[in-house]
Order: structure tokens, then C-alpha cells, then sequence
């Protein structure tokens, strides 16, 4: 067992504070990894909050690691001491169910193993990445690739696989037009990821003062939905919509931007529920979609993709004393666009 400094809350909404945590001895397959960064995602806010039930405290979050092999467990094939490396949301899964051989451990039949905030297959409850270091099962860490430089890299393990897999999935690319609600951590890597597979992008943000940036992401359009002409002009426009909003959001005004047979996809996890009336979705046979994080193989080939297409995520680094001003920040949408915890000063 190491003992490594970290951040916690001690009980539902508390403030984060410095404590110490055990990480397991390496077993055969295990990488230690020395954490270099850790992003904040708005579902770190969610779980202290215990805005989507009840949660285990204290509570280390963080699932937008990115660090560097500093040992291995005598099994591991994959890494060596010196590999720059993330670990996202998944840390384990059963490893023999039909999801999980398909490369999709999110999904995993008897329940994926989360970073943070749930109980490991061994027993053991999970934290997360506000930490200087963390034990992980080699088959659920990703390589880093020298492109890509760890912090702009971090909230990819998250917001870049959240948003990669559904703009896949849903034909994002040449001649589609993609529509991204919410520029936030999953909203402007959205836009960047759309623009790189070639889509045509809009954002549709709640007002324009982010206008600029978002044109600079790579959006080509950009629409306040605090305006009702926006869904006027843009009525029957997208053949995908990606919703990365944290809010509880009525649906309806959305769907009528759709073309016949489009697709909204909800990528968003408000703590409470997202309506649409019906007609919305019948009329155009309109599809509504979910998607969640990404699978271990997916996720490395969206860090491939970006390092390919020079995308990181545009970061505030912050330390570990600046936590808790993030998190009030976050939630009242004051980020461009992602907090990175510099876990050096853990
Ligand atoms: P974020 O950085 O806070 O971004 C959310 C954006 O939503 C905001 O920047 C804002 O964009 C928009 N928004 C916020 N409140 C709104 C409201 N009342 N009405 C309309 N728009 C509003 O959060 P994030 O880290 O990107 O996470 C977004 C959501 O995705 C969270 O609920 C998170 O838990 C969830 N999530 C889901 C998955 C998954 O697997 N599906 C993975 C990661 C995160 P504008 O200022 O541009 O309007
Ligand atoms: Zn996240
Ligand atoms: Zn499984």
C-alpha cells in the first residue's frame, strides 16, 4: 500500500479538502501512475453534491487523469515507467460479458467499476484523480500520445471521449450538419472534435458572449437560444444535434431544429429530469439518443484522433488550494473551458 496526499469531501457537499488516501500494492497487471493533472467534469460537481443520489464520502472525484508510469506490476505488457498515460472514468468492468469483449466496459452487464465513487470487484471503494498518484489495472489505461501535452490532455478522458463517440456513432463528418447545446468542458471539445471530422458546427449557446471563442474552435455558426428567432431561422436545419447541458432542459424547442429523421443526442446528466412533448419527436420521426462516455479502445482512438488533428482541450490550470472557487465557478458557467488540476500542489 502507498500513502498519497489527495483532495476529498468528507460528506454531501462539503468543501474538498487535503487528506491522505491508500492506493493497493501492484498486483500482477497494475500500473502506478504519478498524476500530473486531473480536469474537474461538471459530474465531479453532480456526485459531491449528491445531485444524482446517494454517494460514498469521503469522496476523492476526478476522472480526467493524466500522468506517467513510475512502476509496474509484474504482469504488465503494455506500459513501462516513463509511458504518459490517462485513465478516464473506467478503472474495471467484468472483462467477459458481451459489452465488455466489444470494447464497450461502459456498458458492461454487471456494472462498470467508476473511478471514483463506487466499490471496487475487490471490495474496496474507488477514488479518484485529485490525487498525486493511483493503482490501475493496465487493460483500462490509455496511452497519451507525445503530441498532446498532459494537461491540454486530461479533460479528453472525459469530455473528449463523450463527445467523439456519439459525433461517430451519428455520421458527424463531410456534408452533416452538428449542432452543439452548452460550450462548456464537453461543449467546446465537442466543436472541436465535429469540426475536425468535417461536419459543418453550430453552436447554440444561451446567449453570444462566448461568440468569439466559439468561432475560434472552430464552429461556423453561432446562435443564442436566449433568442427566440434562433429557432425560427434554424428550424429543420441539423442532422445531429450533441445536448452537453448540465441543466434540466425542455427538449422540444431543440427537436424542431432537427431535419426529418434526425438525431438529438443527450450527452448531458442534469438532476433532473430533461422533458419534450411528443409531437416534437413524432412529427419528422426525429430520434432521441443517449450516450455515455466511451469504451477503453474508443477512447484511445479518440486521443489518436486528436493528437492527430492537434485538439486538446483549452485549459485553466489551477492548484489544489483553488478547488473549491472552481467548482462555484463551474457551476455558475464561469470556465473557458476546463479546470486542470495541477496535482503537484496536492
Ligand atoms: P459544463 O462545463 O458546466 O458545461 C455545461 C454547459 O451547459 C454550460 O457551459 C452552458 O453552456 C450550458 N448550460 C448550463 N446551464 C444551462 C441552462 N440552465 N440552460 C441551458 N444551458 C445551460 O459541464 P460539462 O463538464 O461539460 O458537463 C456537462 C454535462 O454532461 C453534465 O451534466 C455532466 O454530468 C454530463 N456528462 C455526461 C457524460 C456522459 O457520459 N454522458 C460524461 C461527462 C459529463 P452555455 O454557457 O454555452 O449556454
Ligand atoms: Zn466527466
Ligand atoms: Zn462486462
Amino acid at each position: 500500500m502507498t500513502t498519497v496526499a489527495a483532495y476529498a469531501a468528507s460528506a454531501p457537499k462539503a468543501p474538498l479538502e487535503r487528506t491522505t488516501i491508500e492506493r493497493r500494492a501492484l498486483r500482477e497487471h497494475d500500473v502506478l501512475i504519478d498524476i500530473k493533472f486531473a480536469g474537474i467534469c461538471h459530474s465531479d460537481l453532480h456526485q459531491v453534491a449528491e445531485g444524482w443520489g446517494e454517494a460514498i464520502f469521503p469522496m476523492v472525484p476526478g476522472h480526467e487523469i493524466a500522468g506517467v508510469v513510475s512502476e509496474v506490476g509484474p504482469g504488465v505488457t503494455k506500459y513501462k515507467v516513463g509511458d504518459r498515460v490517462g485513465v478516464g472514468c473506467i478503472v474495471d468492468s467484468c472483462r467477459e460479458c458481451d459489452n465488455c469483449k466489444a470494447g464497450q466496459e461502459q456498458h458492461c452487464t454487471q456494472g462498470m467499476i467508476a473511478t471514483y465513487n463506487a466499490i471496487g470487484r475487490d471490495g474496496e471503494i474507488t477514488y479518484g484523480g485529485y490525487a498525486e498518484k493511483v493503482v490501475v489495472d493496465e487493460n483500462y489505461v490509455v496511452r497519451i500520445p507525445d503530441g498532446l501535452s498532459l494537461d491540454a490532455a486530461a479533460p479528453l478522458l472525459c469530455a473528449g471521449i463523450t463527445t467523439y463517440a456519439p459525433l461517430k456513432q451519428w455520421g458527424a463528418g463531410p456534408g452533416k450538419k452538428v449542432a452543439v447545446i452548452g460550450l462548456g468542458g464537453l461543449g467546446h471539445v465537442a466543436v472541436k472534435i465535429a469540426h475536425a471530422l468535417g461536419a459543418e458546427v453550430t453552436v447554440l449557446s444561451q446567449s453570444l458572449r462566448k461568440k468569439d471563442d466559439g468561432l475560434k474552435l472552430g464552429a461556423d455558426h453561432y446562435y443564442a437560444t436566449s433568442d427566440p428567432k434562433t429557432f425560427e431561422q434554424l428550424a429543420g436545419s441539423f442532422d445531429v444535434i450533441l445536448s452537453t447541458v448540465s441543466a434540466p432542459l425542455d427538449l422540444s424547442a431543440y427537436l424542431s431544429l432537427l431535419k426529418t429523421g434526425g438525431a438529438l443526442v443527450n450527452v448531458g446528466v442534469p438532476e433532473e429530469p430533461v422533458t419534450f412533448h411528443p409531437f416534437a419527436l413524432i412529427g419528422g420521426n426525429k430520434i432521441l439518443a443517449g450516450s455515455m462516455i466511451g469504451g477503453i479502445p474508443e477512447t484511445q482512438e479518440m486521443l489518436n484522433f486528436c493528437a492527430a488533428h492537434g485538439i486538446g482541450a483549452e485549459v485553466e490550470r489551477i492548484t489544489a488550494s483553488e478547488i473549491n472557487e472552481a467548482y462555484e465557478r463551474l457551476a455558475a458557467g464561469d470556465v473557458r473551458y476546463r479546470f486542470v488540476i495541477d496535482t503537484a500542489t496536492i
